[in-house]
């Protein structure tokens, strides 16, 4: 077998990866022939590439490295329990202790209601976990008619077809037969880019009350549950008008209708708070868990689960798992980053210290005359670009023109900031610190320059008709 290691040239290693590596949601054409980057080590909130590129990641990953990278105490908690049990499943009336444990943290952090964790290896499986459960809820409640899940356009809820169905990203759907049947798709509440003349208030209550509308035409009767992200992430980080959660909340307790929310970004601390719930005043049935659950250092997602569903799932045979649900080492991981969060109060370093820093970096950005606005919820944030900031104006072209070459500028300025159409994204480790945060914004404002003298030079700093 070839050893692959840093110390090959970086032109060999990216030539080996374009010959057999398949990447996520990359054309694979395009990547080979400029050759992927190849990251080779990190530290806190900095990668290195294979050329000695030292990285802000201000992305965390993707979404998830929340502690920050290199942690040493992670790497020995995995090491002590591959050595202890590397590995039993929880099928078969067993259980381990890295599982117990966990699922007891869990339900010790989440609200008071939700107690009950089913592990899975990431956010898609979890997902495709809560579809089956609140089905097979309501079927053992003698109505398994009640079956359908209503979801948001632009919603990202993973990539298996479970979940990706679940998700509402249009482009995902045009490919390998999704969406699956009885999944249905209602507006986001993105009042930047739909919300027209409508106050932020009054279009946030709109787009809660299409939730009412589809339940009412699908029949309450027929409806299982509904699925959001408490702050729309892969979407483009879309903070929901104040008046839209309450008024969703409101809907699914009139016609009985179970509310998921997806915290597999916010969960952790992303928003200050635990979960996003809490942030956006949010009593879910399910909350989904992954990507911080473990910051990333080891694959575990999972769905916590209200006392009542419980109650009704394990009252029945749940046919249903995966051969990595719970697994000793991702465990005993997620158990470490749980107690370092808890005893470094990384919750605390994020409301007190974090936001406000990158609040406050992200305000000195807002006169840049690409950006339109700041979204800020805790450490995750989107900056709008546009040609126009009154009237919210969309760039002639090709959405998605203008942000992609604003994150290359990035790249070549040694920041991780990702782009979802002309949104920049903003999603750091949760441990940065007000100096690093600087960093960040002189990075930042280097890309956003060289990326408005682009636009000047091609004559593309026009609005859409
Ligand atoms: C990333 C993500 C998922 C999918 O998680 P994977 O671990 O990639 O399967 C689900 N929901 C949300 C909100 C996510 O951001």
């Amino acid at each position: 077998m070839a050893s692959i290691t840093n110390h090959l040239p970086t032109a060999e290693l990216q030539a080996l990866d374009a010959a057999h590596h398949m990447h996520p949601f990359t054309t694979g054409d395009e990547l080979a022939a400029k050759g992927a980057r190849v990251i080779t080590r990190a530290k806190g909130v900095f990668l290195t590439d294979s050329e000695g590129n030292e990285i802000l990641d201000a992305m965390a990953g993707l979404w998830c490295v929340n502690l920050g990278y290199g942690r040493p105490e992670m790497g020995e908690v995995a090491q002590r329990q591959m050595s202890e049990l590397p590995y039993y499943n929880t099928f078969f009336q067993t259980t381990h202790v890295p599982g117990i444990a966990l699922a007891k943290s869990l339900a010790d952090l989440a609200p008071t209601h939700l107690n009950h964790v089913f592990f899975a290896g990431s956010g898609s499986e979890a997902n495709d976990t809560n579809l089956r459960m609140v089905r097979t809820y309501w079927a053992e409640k003698g109505q398994p008619e009640k079956s359908h899940v209503i979801s948001r356009k632009n919603a990202y809820h993973g990539s298996s077809v479970g979940s990706g169905s679940l998700g509402g990203m249009a482009y995902m759907h045009a490919q390998g037969g999704m969406p699956i049947p009885g999944i249905h798709h209602i507006g986001q509440p993105d009042w930047w880019a739909e919300g027209g003349d409508h106050t932020p208030d009054a279009f946030g209550l709109a787009r809660a009350q299409e939730l009412e509308a589809k339940i009412l035409e699908l029949g309450a009767e027929n409806v299982a549950a509904f699925i959001g992200e408490p702050v729309q992430g892969a979407g483009g980080v879309i903070i929901p008008p104040s008046t839209y959660w309450p008024e969703i909340q409101r809907i699914c307790t009139k016609y009985d209708v179970l509310l998921i929310a997806d915290e597999v970004i916010c969960g952790f601390g992303r928003t200050g708070n635990w979960f996003g719930s809490e942030t956006m005043g949010i009593t879910p049935d399910i909350m989904t868990i992954a990507k911080g659950l473990s910051s990333g250092y080891a694959p575990i997602g999972g769905s916590i689960v209200s006392d009542d569903i419980a109650a009704v799932i394990n009252a029945c045979e749940f046919n249903h798992g995966y051969t990595y649900s719970g697994h000793p080492v991702c465990a005993a991981v997620a158990q470490e980053n749980l107690r370092i969060m808890q005893e470094e109060d990384i919750l605390t370093h994020v409301r007190e210290v974090a936001a406000p820093a990158l609040k406050s970096a992200l305000d000195g950005l807002a006169d840049h005359p690409l950006v339109g606005t700041v979204n800020i919820s805790g450490m995750m944030a989107s900056l709008p670009l546009t040609p126009h900031k009154e009237s919210r104006a969309k760039f002639a072209g090709d959405a998605g023109t203008v942000g992609y070459m604003c994150r290359e500028h990035c790249f070549a300025n040694n920041l991780v900031m990702r782009h979802v159409g002309d949104r920049m994204i903003i999603s750091p480790p949760l441990v940065i610190t007000p100096e690093e945060i600087e960093v960040f914004a002189n990075r930042a404002k280097k890309a956003l320059d060289a990326t408005y003298k682009d636009l000047k030079d091609k004559d593309m700093l026009k609005a859409a008709s």
